[in-house]
């Protein structure tokens, strides 16, 4: 008599084969579906949204469900406190639901309020968004790259600390000389001393250390004009939000005064955002958070609106496990991917489970289940508390607020 695990064909291959390869493809069947927590019939639904404030203003939401499942996301850093409650308003419409229909929840919180999209809103949805992939892939025992289509690559190249240890040879610098040249037009005093640092710097790391530098948004755009032609020759790897991102027409207009590619993305949201930055050109590199502009779902979106423009994307990421795991998942998942900020963070003050270690210069991508990290409750809850306050920036000149 057949036993639950055997089926049809694994019957008449052993009728073929004999017994022992009815054994044999039991046990590999015993162990390949072993790894999958619950069936993709099987029922399971939210219970619960928790959220965790960090004093570093890292903002995380946790998901239960009723398999004893649990999905980890994170959100914005600005508003920390604002994206937790939001979070927790959500509740109303996710608990007692399939987690699994992930991109169905993502259209029905984007959707179901009137008012949408914007940093704090955005946020909300894509920790949310993170923890249901975190959830699903648990569920089916696979990464999320997996239930994407992926892997797209073996490794993920990463830019932070340029380190013989780690490989990296990529890493990114702001525009500084005695001060972040912050003024609507910089005299020439000025424009100098950030090309002769930036030549400096070019100069000690050489040829083949990838440089990207970064304005921040904090760069005029009359001043963001005349540093892009002076930096020309030390070869930046891209310049990034050379001015603020809210009026595209002016990023697009500096883009097309150089060679040098310009790279933003980190205040823009949803594919909605996107769309107009790539149809304009105001970017050739697209640096989507995966925490405030709409998670895994929209990214992948996002990814490919960019590859119908030869675009590559290098996700955004300034925070914690999630953010850094969920992007290593769309690198996994998506083609056009070109560097992950800041990959070769650790997060050891926060993972249960170390990261697979770097190596040449890039980080293995993960093939635990769902994000493919796990966090440590204990050490998380340890860095619970009030968050850091705004970082309001004065022109020691004549006191008027400036970018930062
Ligand atoms: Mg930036």
């Amino acid at each position: 008599m057949m036993g639950q695990t055997t089926n049809r064909r694994d019957f008449l291959q052993s009728l073929i084969y004999g017994p022992t390869a009815l054994l044999t493809l039991g046990a590999f069947n015993t162990v390949r579906t072993s790894a999958a927590a619950i069936g993709p019939n099987d029922k399971i639904k939210v219970t619960k949204v928790e959220t965790f404030v960090l004093r570093n203003s890292w903002v995380f939401v946790k998901l239960s469900t009723d398999a004893g499942i649990t999905g980890w996301g994170e959100m914005l850093k600005d508003d920390a406190k604002a994206c937790a409650a939001g979070a927790l308003e959500v509740a109303d419409y996710l608990v007692g639901k399939d987690p699994r229909r992930v991109t169905h929840h993502w259209q029905a919180i984007h959707r179901g309020a009137f008012y949408r999209g914007g940093p704090i809103k955005t946020a909300i949805s894509s920790g949310i968004d993170q923890a249901l992939w975190d959830i699903t892939g648990k569920c089916y025992g696979v990464p999320v790259h997996r239930l994407m289509g992926g892997p797209t690559r073996d490794r993920v190249r990463v830019y932070g600390k340029v380190d013989s240890r780690t490989g990296v040879n990529a890493m990114k610098v702001s525009p500084r000389g005695s001060r972040t040249p912050f003024k609507h037009a910089e005299g020439l005093k000025m424009i100098d001393e950030v090309t002769e640092r930036f030549a400096a710097i070019r100069e000690r790391y050489g040829r083949g250390v990838d440089i990207g530098i970064d304005f921040h948004g904090a760069v005029q755009p009359t001043t963001a004009a005349s540093l892009v032609k002076a930096l020309e020759p030390y070869h930046p790897w891209f310049y990034e939000e050379i001015v603020q991102a809210l009026n595209v027409d002016v990023m697009a207009e500096i883009a097309r005064k150089t060679h040098i590619p310009i790279a933003t993305g980190e205040r823009i949201f949803t594919k909605w955002g996107f769309r107009e930055i790539i149809e304009k050109r105001a970017a050739t590199i697209l640096q989507p958070d995966i925490c405030y502009a709409g998670g895994i779902t929209e990214l992948k979106i996002i990814a490919g609106m960019a590859e119908a423009y030869y675009t590559p994307i290098a996700p955004h990421n300034p925070q914690g496990p999630c953010s850094l795991a969920a992007s290593l998942q769309i690198a996994a998942s998506v083609p056009n991917f070109l560097v992950q900020e800041r990959g070769d963070n650790e997060y050891s003050d926060l993972l249960a489970k170390p990261l697979p270690p770097m190596k040449d210069g890039y980080r293995p991508i993960l093939t635990d289940p769902g994000l493919g990290i796990s966090i440590d409750e204990e050490k998380l809850m340890a860095q619970v508390g009030e968050p850091s306050e705004y970082r309001t920036r004065y022109d020691k000149d004549d006191g008027s607020v400036v970018d930062w």
